[in-house]
């Protein structure tokens, strides 16, 4: 199908009403087969891979309940300051012989020193000039200066996730907010920057919630949507909750597909808590992307089994020239 006419039909949206209906019980099979329909006719084949490399990790500030490298709990989580240029270019190298077209460069805590704001910009140009690699970053509250600084050196995509419902933010983080993480989005537009926004499921949301969740994203209008399943941490006050029932996880994968008809939807974290069973269904109604290798705090999705599962679904996989998007307001 042609770009033009899966936007189209990505025009053709569904009300917040009939998504709601849709998660009912007896309604599975409907919101899949939907789901499904639209994933065939609004999402590009091709299967998208991205890595991330964790340049600095633990000691954060802030209390996300959810987050291992909160300095608030009590999780061994390993802890370290900036990584330097040499590792994140070395993560860069790895991740073009794997096959990723990005690699995301991640730090914990509130917002970077000026110092290591300083450092990012170094390992972006130096991953530029070692690789054909995209760079992304994700590095908490950044402003609209800093980011101007690391798109002059050729950060091209900036991560930062809703993570689930505004309403239900506060209740999972008291340190920052929703209006938080859109103002950095919004400077990340105004600076023709991507944006990669998503979140976690599997945090006690409700129907009402994930509803929330999927249209808050819509608004954003991201250019790739990951999607986290809770991986419980022992000693976060999420700890002790139950991983997500895998059916729900792919009813929440559906529903996102169907509130976000085009935009990829990526395997994130929690995806080795999957069986491929689980993952093959998720394929099937939208998800079109992932993270694979290493992740933050727990060990991410194997390339060469997420390849398999993608192109048994109909998907190519493999590097490509990257496409510049086209930017939109948040
Ligand atoms: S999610 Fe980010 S901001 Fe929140 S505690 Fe973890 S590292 Fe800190």
């Amino acid at each position: 199908m042609m770009s033009e006419e899966r936007s189209a039909v990505a025009m053709d949206g569904i009300s917040r009403e009939e998504a709601l209906a849709l998660l009912a019980r007896e309604r599975r099979e409907e919101l899949r087969e939907r789901a499904h329909k639209t994933t065939v006719r609004c999402v590009e084949r091709r299967f998208d891979f991205c890595a991330i490399i964790n340049a600095k990790s633990g000691r954060c500030t802030e209390d996300c309940k959810w987050c291992a490298q909160s300095a608030r709990w009590h999780t061994g989580c390993e802890e370290y300051g900036w990584v330097g240029t040499d590792a994140c270019v070395k993560a860069a190298l790895e991740a073009q012989r794997n096959g990723a077209d990005r690699i995301g460069i991640v730090t914990s805590g509130r917002r970077l020193s000026p110092e290591d704001v300083d450092r990012a910009c170094e390992a972006i140009a130096a991953i530029k000039a070692a690789s054909s690699t995209g760079v992304c970053a994700s590095l908490g509250l950044v402003s609209e200066d800093d980011l101007r600084r690391m798109k002059a050196a050729g950060l091209e995509r900036v991560h930062c996730n809703l993570e689930c419902a505004p309403s239900a933010f506060s209740r999972l983080c008291t340190t920052h907010s929703t209006a938080d993480k859109l103002a950095v989005l919004r400077a990340a537009r105004r600076l023709g920057l991507d944006i990669c926004c998503g979140g976690i499921i599997g945090m006690g949301e409700t129907d009402e919630e994930l509803v929330e969740f999927a249209f808050a994203l819509k608004e954003v209008a991201p250019d790739s949507i990951p999607v986290n399943v809770l991986h419980p941490i022992k000693g976060t006050p999420l700890g002790e909750m139950g991983v997500l029932d895998p059916e729900r996880v792919v009813d929440s994968v559906a529903l996102l597909r169907l509130v976000n008809p085009s935009t990829p939807l990526r395997f994130a974290g929690g995806r080795r808590d999957m069986s491929d069973e689980t993952a093959a269904k998720c394929i099937y109604v939208g998800m079109s992307a992932g993270i694979a290798g290493p992740l933050l705090t727990t060990p991410g999705a194997n390339f060469d089994d997420d390849r398999e599962l993608a192109v048994r679904a109909g998907y190519s996989v493999g590097p490509r020239c990257r496409r510049r998007a086209t930017a939109r307001p948040v």
